[in-house]
């Protein structure tokens, strides 16, 4: 017997044999609505986990059908070789250090690294310590 068909036993019984007096209808009938709110509770959240359950079954599949898909484009991706080593190698550093050259501030006597290749005959450059700028061109020809 489920909850709800005990109760209604119950009931049943409590019909039969009805208590007349005032405090002990009211009693039973106290009793009554108690046991009905609880089997009411109790299959809402039947329901409720019913539900819950069949959301999570859908949220598996759908993880399972990502699940597959990215297994396919990782396949795709390895058969169509993208990872040539050409692409991804490093510039070399020896390349990339030969852009950049020393320079002495005229003014606060710091030495950094600056590229030529990026100012013309006439720029100015910033120094990174004492932030005043000066053309690279001027220093060097000091330097000589
Ligand atoms: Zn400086």
């Amino acid at each position: 017997m489920s909850a709800r068909e005990k109760i209604a036993y119950i009931k049943g019984l409590l019909d039969a044999g009805k208590p007349k007096e005032g405090f002990d209808m009211t009693l039973y009938g106290a009793i009554v609505d108690a046991l009905d709110a609880v089997v009411d509770q109790v299959e809402d959240q039947e329901e409720c986990l019913a539900e819950l359950v069949d959301e999570m079954m859908d949220l598996v599949e759908y993880c399972e059908a990502i699940g597959e898909e990215l297994g396919a484009l990782d396949e795709d991706w390895e058969d169509q070789d993208y990872y040539e080593e050409d692409d991804l190698m490093p510039v070399e550093e020896d390349g990339q250090m030969d852009l950049y050259e020393s320079i002495l501030c005229p003014f606060c006597s710091t030495m950094f690294y600056y590229r030529p290749d990026l100012f013309k005959e006439d720029d100015l450059i910033n120094c990174p310590n004492c932030k005043r700028t000066f053309a690279p061109s001027e220093v060097e020809l000091e330097e000589e």
